[in-house]
C-alpha cells in the first residue's frame, strides 16, 4: 500500500520531534542560536511526561548545595515562579510546580526564543540517504506529510525516529523487563492543613501545608502502612496498591495533591507497546479509583476529595535506551566519571521501579562508593547523545545511551532539560556551520558555550 506523502515547501535548520521535557529544551536552545527551529508534537500542549504525564514535582539534583542544571532551567524555574506556577520552600528545594502552568511557561519560552511549533502531529517515519535523514513523514489532520531539516532531534523519549532510521537500541533489563508504568492523577475538594495535621505524628507531615509530600511503600518504614493494610483487608485497595504510593501538593493550586501512582500491572510495563500502553489507562483508571475511596475513607482532609484529572499520557519511567557513541553505565556512576565532552552533571541515584518481586526494588542512596558523598556527581557525555549510525540526529532525554541502571539515575527532569539544551545548541551549531553533521561540532566548545550560557559544567 502506497501513501500519499505530501513534502512541505519549507525547510528549518533544526526539527525536533517531541516536545517534551527535553525536546521544549532542545527547541529553545536551539532557536536562541539562530536556527530556524521546528517542534513537533503529538499532543497538544508541549512538556511530555513533566505536564502531560503530571510529573511533578522536579526530583532535586543537587551537589554541595548547588543545583546542578542550570542554564534555561533557572529561566523556567524564574518564569514559573513569576507566575505563582513555580515556589521554593523552607528547605531551599526550588523544585515545586503546576503542571498546568508548566505547559503554558515551556509554550511561550519556545515561542519567545523564535521556534515554531507543529501540535496534534505525531512522527511516523524516517526518510534517509545513506546515514543522513534528510526529512521526516509525520502524520496531523493534514494526512501524511513530510518535512525536512538539515538537523534532527529525536525527543519522543522513546526513540521513535532513532529506532524508525535503524538506530540499534536496548530497552529494559537484562531480561527486556521495564521498569514499572504509572498514570498519575490529581485529587481536588481537599483539606490540605487537616491533612497536613494528620500526617505530622506518622512522621510526614511539612512545616507549611502548601508544601505536602507524603508516601507508602511496604516494608519501607512509612507510618501509614498499618492504614493500607486495613484498606487492603476490608477491600478498599489491592495488595498491589502499597507497592508504591506517593504524593505531592502543588503551588497555586491550594486544595489539590498530585500522585504518583498507582503502579500499572506488572505485566503491562512497556511504554513502546501500543497495547501495554492502551491497558495501562484502563488499568491505571481502576487503580485510581480504589485509591479515591481510600483517602476519602481514611485520610483526614479528603472526605470530600473528587477527581481533577487523570494524567492524559500514561507515565512511562523507561523504554527504549539508544545505542550511542557512549554508553553511560553504573560504574561511571559509582566513581563519579567525568568526560572532557560533558554536557551534564548529575547526583541523582539509581532509582528503579521494579516490576519485580518486592525485594528487587531498588533505590541505592547510600553506599561507599566515591558517588554517595554529598559533594559528588558524574558526567553524561555529549557522545551519549549521538546515535550510531545516523550522521545529523541527536537523541536527548530517557532515550539517551545508557545501561537500565545508569538510566535510571539520569532520567529524572532536569537531567533532561540539560540534555535537551546541550542537543539544541550542538544542533544550531552543526546546522550552521557543519553541513549538518552532529559528529563534526566541537564537544568542547560546546561545552564552554553551555557554560557561558549559565550551565553548571
Ligand atoms: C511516573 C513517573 C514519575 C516520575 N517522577 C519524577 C519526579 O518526581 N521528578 C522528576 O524530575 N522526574 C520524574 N520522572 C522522570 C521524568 O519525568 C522523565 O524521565 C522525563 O520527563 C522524560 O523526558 P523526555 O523528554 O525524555 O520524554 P517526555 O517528557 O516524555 O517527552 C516526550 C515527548 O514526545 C512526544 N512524542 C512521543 N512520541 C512522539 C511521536 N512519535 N511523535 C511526536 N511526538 C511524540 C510526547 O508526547 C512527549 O511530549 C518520573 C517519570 C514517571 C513516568
Amino acid at each position: 500500500m502506497n501513501l500519499p506523502v505530501t513534502l512541505v515547501e519549507r525547510t528549518w535548520d533544526v526539527i525536533v520531534a517531541g516536545g517534551g521535557t527535553a525536546g521544549v529544551f532542545a527547541g529553545v536552545s536551539a532557536a536562541r542560536a539562530g536556527a530556524r527551529v521546528l517542534v513537533t508534537e503529538s499532543f497538544g500542549s508541549v512538556g511530555g511526561s513533566g505536564t502531560n504525564a503530571q510529573v511533578t514535582p522536579l526530583m532535586r539534583n543537587v551537589s554541595s548545595g548547588v543545583n546542578l542544571n542550570r542554564g534555561l532551567t533557572d529561566e523556567l524555574k524564574r518564569r514559573m515562579n513569576e507566575r505563582g506556577d513555580g515556589a521554593t520552600d523552607a528547605g531551599g528545594n526550588d523544585n515545586w510546580f503546576n503542571p498546568e502552568g508548566m505547559k503554558y511557561v515551556l509554550e511561550r519560552m519556545l515561542l519567545d526564543h523564535g521556534a515554531e511549533l507543529l501540535y496534534h502531529t505525531h512522527v511516523v517515519a524516517p526518510v534517509m540517504e545513506g546515514e543522513r535523514l534528510t526529512g521526516m513523514v509525520v502524520h496531523n489532520k493534514g494526512g501524511l506529510q513530510e518535512v525536512r531539516a538539515s538537523v534532527f532531534i529525536d525527543a519522543t523519549g522513546d526513540a521513535d525516529l532513532a529506532v524508525a532510521a535503524g538506530v540499534p537500541f536496548l530497552a529494559g533489563d537484562e531480561d527486556g523487563i521495564h521498569q514499572a508504568m504509572s498514570l498519575r492523577f490529581t485529587l481536588a475538594g481537599l483539606d490540605l492543613s487537616r491533612l497536613n495535621a494528620f500526617l505530622g505524628p506518622v512522621g510526614q507531615g511539612s512545616l507549611d501545608p502548601v508544601f505536602i509530600h507524603f508516601w507508602m511503600v511496604w516494608e519501607k518504614g512509612s507510618k501509614l502502612e498499618p492504614l493500607f493494610r486495613q484498606a487492603v483487608e476490608e477491600g478498599t485497595l489491592e495488595e498491589r496498591d502499597g507497592d508504591y504510593f506517593q504524593a505531592f501538593s502543588m503551588p497555586g493550586r491550594p486544595g489539590e495533591l498530585s500522585f504518583n501512582c498507582p503502579r500499572i500491572r506488572a505485566d503491562l510495563n512497556d511504554g513502546a507497546d501500543p497495547w501495554h500502553l492502551s491497558a495501562a489507562q484502563i488499568d491505571g483508571r481502576e487503580g485510581i479509583e480504589r485509591l479515591l475511596r481510600f483517602c476519602r475513607l481514611h485520610l483526614p482532609g479528603c472526605e470530600t476529595a473528587y477527581l481533577a484529572a487523570y494524567a492524559p499520557m500514561v507515565g512511562v519511567r523507561e523504554s527504549r535506551r539508544i545505542r550511542g557513541d557512549y554508553t553511560l553505565t553504573l560504574d561511571d556512576i559509582l566513581e563519579c566519571r567525568t568526560f572532557p565532552d560533558a554536557v551534564c552533571r548529575n547526583h541523582y541515584p539509581v532509582d528503579i521501579h521494579t516490576v519485580r518481586n518486592r525485594e528487587r526494588l531498588q533505590h541505592t542512596t547510600t553506599g561507599d562508593a566515591p558517588y554517595f558523598r554529598k559533594d559528588a556527581f558524574h558526567e553524561i557525555p555529549y557522545r551519549a547523545m549521538l546515535p550510531v549510525g545516523v550522521s545529523n540526529l541527536l537523541v536527548p532525554g530517557r532515550s539517551a545511551s545508557a545501561t537500565f541502571e545508569a538510566q535510571s539515575a539520569i532520567r529524572v527532569q532536569q537531567n533532561c532539560h540539560s540534555m535537551g539544551e546541550a542537543a539544541g545548541l550542538a544542533a544550531a551549531l552543526a546546522a550552521q556551520g557543519h553541513g549538518g553533521e552532529v559528529r563534526a561540532v566541537d564537544p568542547l566548545a560546546l561545552r564552554e558555550q553551555l557554560k557561558g550560557l549559565g550551565a553548571n559544567l
